[in-house]
């Protein structure tokens, strides 16, 4: 439980919503007594498969396993390029360097997906693959990066962990490329009760290495194909997943709805929120916005009752971890911008149409317009 009037996470507020739900979950799988790959979690990568299109659905301990073992599947590894924006979460580059291979960043547009022309000046002959990431839910450019891949014969491995309910012209988000890695960590719009996560691809040849390979490449008890890891998720979360995706499309109409309350009362000027356009559904696991005078907005908002994050105020290139591959402030200019300014307003599912105004009203408020 929070303190502030307009929370930005609430995921006590999920239980009491659906406490009655998630506890026949339990009472269903504990009463049966299986709690390894059943039919459960074969269930719900069905309907995954359904609910995106994708051909299979593999499904996983996390979306950083989702990551590494689908470019494991494709064959990517040691000393192969993989080129990916500075503006994600770690776990998009850590991915890449825990298989062995290097992250190359490219910069990204101001709607903070990767840019295809800077993906462009980046590739060298050991380029393997792309990683977009479809930051905040919003699917990156795919018919360019697309057509970049084809040209120069590379594969695709989408950080979809945020997309999930996201579409670019009709279609869902993790099935442009190879594959695409999707997460169900608590603070998506698709969450299991830890963590959680799935590869989406229409390769059978990647679905089969991935399958055995996040079950220690046991092709049956006694016969161990090559050895895996053990990344299975677990049968409770997979039968609480198959229910929250029925609900799905209602947290994200919500959370949409709650965007457009900010879109319609934020005058322009003094804080930036990317459009969204007639080709993309938007899933919005956050609200991003770039903001002027961005850590005192903050500091005014949260006096006032308001919680807001900084989503995320360090580039991918300037960590520690990435002192090895050698770039420095000013590298990417386009993605430092945005992690100097950028703010996450509170839109979860569980706020009112006037916890929305309100919020949004103190921003106009601070700028004095
Ligand atoms: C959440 C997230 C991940 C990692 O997913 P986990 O399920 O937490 O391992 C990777 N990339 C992005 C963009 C994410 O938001």
């Amino acid at each position: 439980m929070t303190d502030f009037k307009v929370p930005f996470i609430d995921l006590a507020l999920r239980y009491q919503e659906e406490r009655e739900e998630i506890l026949a979950c339990i009472d269903r799988v504990l009463s049966k007594g299986h709690l390894v790959l059943t039919e459960e979690v074969n269930e719900f990568e069905a309907d995954v498969v359904r609910y995106t299109g994708a051909r299979h659905c593999i499904s996983m301990n996390s979306g950083t396993d989702a990551l590494m073992i689908g470019m494991w599947a494709m064959g990517i590894g040691k000393g192969d390029e993989v080129i990916t924006p500075p503006v994600s979460f770690v776990a998009s580059t850590g991915s890449i360097a825990h298989i062995g291979a290097v992250p190359v960043y490219a910069d990204v547009k101001d709607d903070q997906t990767i840019d295809p022309a800077e993906i462009e000046k980046r590739i060298t002959p050991r380029t393997r693959a792309i990683m977009p990431v479809h930051w905040v839910g919003r699917i990156a450019d795919m018919d360019a990066i697309r057509d970049i891949a084809k040209r120069h014969n590379i594969k695709i491995i989408e950080d979809a962990a945020q997309s999930m309910g996201a579409y670019y012209k009709g279609k869902h988000g993790g099935t442009f490329g190879d594959a695409g890695a999707v997460s169900a960590h608590p603070l998506k719009n698709l969450n299991a009760l830890g963590d959680g996560g799935f590869l989406l691809t229409d390769d059978d040849e990647i679905a089969h290495k991935a399958r055995l390979y996040r079950n220690h490449g046991l092709e049956s008890r006694d016969n161990c194909a090559f050895y895996g890891v053990n990344s299975r998720l677990d049968v409770l979360n997979a039968e609480v997943l198959k229910f929250r995706l029925t609900r799905l499309k209602g947290v994200i109409d919500q959370r949409r709805r709650n965007a457009n309350i900010y879109r319609k009362i934020i005058k322009p000027g003094h804080v930036q929120i990317p459009e969204e356009k007639s080709h993309e559904v938007v899933s919005y696991v956050m609200f991003i916005t770039q903001a002027d005078d961005r850590d005192r907005l903050q500091k005014f908002l949260a006096e006032r009752g308001v919680q807001t994050l900084v989503y995320y105020g360090t580039a991918l290139h300037l960590h520690k971890a990435a002192a090895s591959l050698g770039y420095k402030r000013g590298d990417f200019p386009m993605a430092e911008r945005q992690c100097d300014r950028v703010l996450a307003l509170p839109h979860m599912q569980y706020l009112s149409e006037d916890q929305v105004a309100y919020a949004a009203e103190l921003v106009n408020k601070f700028y004095g317009v």
